[in-house]
């Protein structure tokens, strides 16, 4: 098995592989001031396991294409779908977020929770925005800083794994010069890290473990997960998902 293989197995029996909560995804939802009589065209790029592509089509009325580039995700949020009587809401799509095999404007709203920095933030916001009808919604979370000034080590940790991080304000430009006009902006509080995400990510690691006979590689990759843990334990307070939600201005 690859890396890539492992990870996904680690994150495939939870509901999120980021970090994020059912209550937040209605939050933005709302911030988004979306008609819910209206029939909706979404997309959810980097659906994962789907629990934001249910909410959406649980909320709203609305057909959400939930993308993702790994298959053994689809086929779970395909089960989870099924079993909400979902199935007629959803599609699942295997395709790259780079790439998408979508049309100009054939979206109302594009929602991606915990996956945009795979693109950059700009990058992602300036590309999916053709896919977005004219006054289109855009809602995507992002690694921000919650602070202007923050510790040495977080801050240096930050610049290695993800240089594109900043502050919401830098971020919110971003927003404004890929084409949109905000209507809101959040962090993610503690217990969509603690809760939603880190303690159903411990559960999963030691039947990962023995699924692996504890090999090398699976015990690097629950390491790094628990060294992640650690460190959000340690300096959460200085950074989180922050949710942007606008609206594309053309
Ligand atoms: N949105 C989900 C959630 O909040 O639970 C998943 C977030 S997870 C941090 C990022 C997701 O993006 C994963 O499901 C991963 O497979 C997907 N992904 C990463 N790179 C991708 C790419 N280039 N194209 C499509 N999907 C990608």
């Amino acid at each position: 098995m690859t890396e890539f293989d492992l990870l996904i197995d680690l994150h495939l029996g939870n509901a999120r592989q980021g970090p994020g909560s059912d209550e937040e995804t209605r939050r933005a939802i709302n911030l988004a001031r979306l008609d819910p009589r209206e029939r909706l065209a979404i997309a959810d790029i980097g659906c994962g396991t789907g629990s934001a592509a249910l909410v959406l089509a649980r909320t709203l009325n609305a057909q959400v294409i939930a993308v993702d580039f790994a298959e053994p995700f689809l086929e779970r949020l395909g089960t989870r779908a099924a079993a909400e009587g979902m199935s007629d809401h959803i599609e699942p799509v295997l395709a790259q977020m780079e790439s998408l095999p979508f049309t100009d404007s054939q979206f109302d709203l594009i929602w991606s929770e915990g996956a945009i920095y795979n693109m950059g933030f700009a990058e992602g916001l300036r590309a999916w925005q053709r896919l977005l009808r004219p006054g289109g919604t855009v809602a995507v979370s992002e690694i921000t800083w919650t602070t202007a000034h923050r510790p040495d080590p977080i801050e240096a940790y930050w610049k290695r794994e993800y240089p594109g991080i900043a502050t919401a304000s830098t971020k919110l430009q971003l927003v404004e010069q890929a084409g949109y006009e905000p209507l809101g902006v959040f962090f993610l509080p503690r217990d969509c890290w603690e809760n939603h995400y880190y303690k159903p990510l411990r559960s999963a690691i030691p039947k990962f473990m023995q699924r692996h006979g504890n090999s090398d590689a699976a015990q690097q990759i629950a390491e790094a997960e628990q060294a992640e843990m650690t460190l959000y334990r340690e300096y959460g307070r200085w950074y989180s998902y922050a949710f942007y939600i606008a609206r594309k201005t053309t």
